[in-house]
């Protein structure tokens, strides 16, 4: 059977275009009603192009889908709270969040200042708080939420000249790792994709596959976690071209002295890094069996 979202209601940050866009249509598609945040920013955040998201409400009324646009920034807690109001005062109801706000300020560490830092954070980190914590009241008292965090390849494995971005990447890990913990017992389940597409943000890349990189294959994925039948929480997958995988943060078994000393560590690095048997902890007490286990408690 297809997965419908009749009866939900999906908020959507940085819906303007791009991935953002393509997973609106993509909900508002299956049924979902969906609100349509985008305050039509330039890729450096600068600027703002208040009909962005007033166009991508109309591509959605014209597949016969339902939406309301909104263009509060996502980057302060006012901003946050008001597209969650949009959504209670359009539909009476939030069910799905897509976190998925950003801008680009990418510069080598060297060249970079706080005027570039902040603002990368203020969207793609602190948006997703922003956005998401006046919504989890609701989550919690109808007993169900679906959070999508938009995070990336260069904040799991790094990229030259995206420390601010890739940093604020990686720290939505951190927090869908805990929002799924904390919202087990309500059905409420958060998870993070590493996105690979063909937008405005990557036109830039001289990219081959720039062609297979369809927004609508990463769109696919996100549906999948965005819908009542989501088995997964506190994962991450990758995305794009079709392919769909899961990043995990996993810890290898590891060497064991009682006795360490800086010397243990240089001389035991082939055992330290060998990752045969590595395991990939549910949260962060599970490392401490690990730890038990080696020490024979
Ligand atoms: P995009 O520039 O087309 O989309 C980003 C949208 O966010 C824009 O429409 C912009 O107006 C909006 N926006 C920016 N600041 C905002 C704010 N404060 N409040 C509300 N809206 C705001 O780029 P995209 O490639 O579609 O990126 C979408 C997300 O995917 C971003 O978080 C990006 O970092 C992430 N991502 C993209 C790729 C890729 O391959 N395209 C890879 C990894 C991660």
């Amino acid at each position: 059977m297809d997965l419908s979202f009749d009866g939900r209601v999906a908020v959507i940050t940085g819906a303007g275009g791009g991935l953002g866009r393509a997973h609106a249509l993509e909900l508002g598609r299956r049924g979902a009603k969906v609100v349509v945040n985008d305050m039509g920013t330039s890729l450096s955040g600068d600027g703002v192009e208040q009909d962005r998201a007033a166009i991508v409400v109309k591509e959605i009324e014209e597949l016969g889908g339902i939406a309301v646009a909104d263009t509060n920034s996502v980057a302060t807690v006012a901003g946050g709270q008001a597209v969650i109001d949009t959504a209670l005062s359009a539909f009476g109801r939030v069910d799905v969040i897509v976190n998925n706000a950003g801008i680009l300020r990418d510069k080598t560490f060297h060249n970079t200042s706080t005027d570039d830092v902040d603002p990368v954070l203020d969207v793609h980190l602190k948006g997703a708080f922003n956005v998401t914590r006046p919504a989890w009241a609701h989550f919690r008292e109808q007993g169900f939420g679906r959070v999508v965090v938009t995070s990336s390849s260069a904040g799991f494995f790094g990229n030259f000249g995206q420390s601010s971005y890739a940093a604020a990447k990686l720290a939505l890990v951190g927090l869908i790792k805990v929002l799924a913990i904390e919202g087990r017992k309500y059905d409420i389940k958060a998870n993070a994709i590493g996105p690979v597409a063909q937008t405005r943000m990557t036109e830039g890349f001289d990219n081959p596959l720039a062609d297979h990189l369809d927004p609508a294959l990463v769109s696919a994925v996100v549906a999948y976690l965005c819908h009542d039948s989501c088995e997964p929480s506190g994962e991450i997958l990758s995305a794009g071209g079709g392919r769909v995988a899961r990043v995990f943060v996993g810890v290898t078994r590891g060497y064991l002295n009682g006795d360490l000393t800086a010397e243990d560590v240089r001389d035991n690095l082939t055992e330290i890094f060998d990752d045969a048997g590595y395991v990939v902890p549910e949260n962060s007490m599970a490392e401490m069996t690990l730890l038990a286990k080696m020490l024979g408690k």
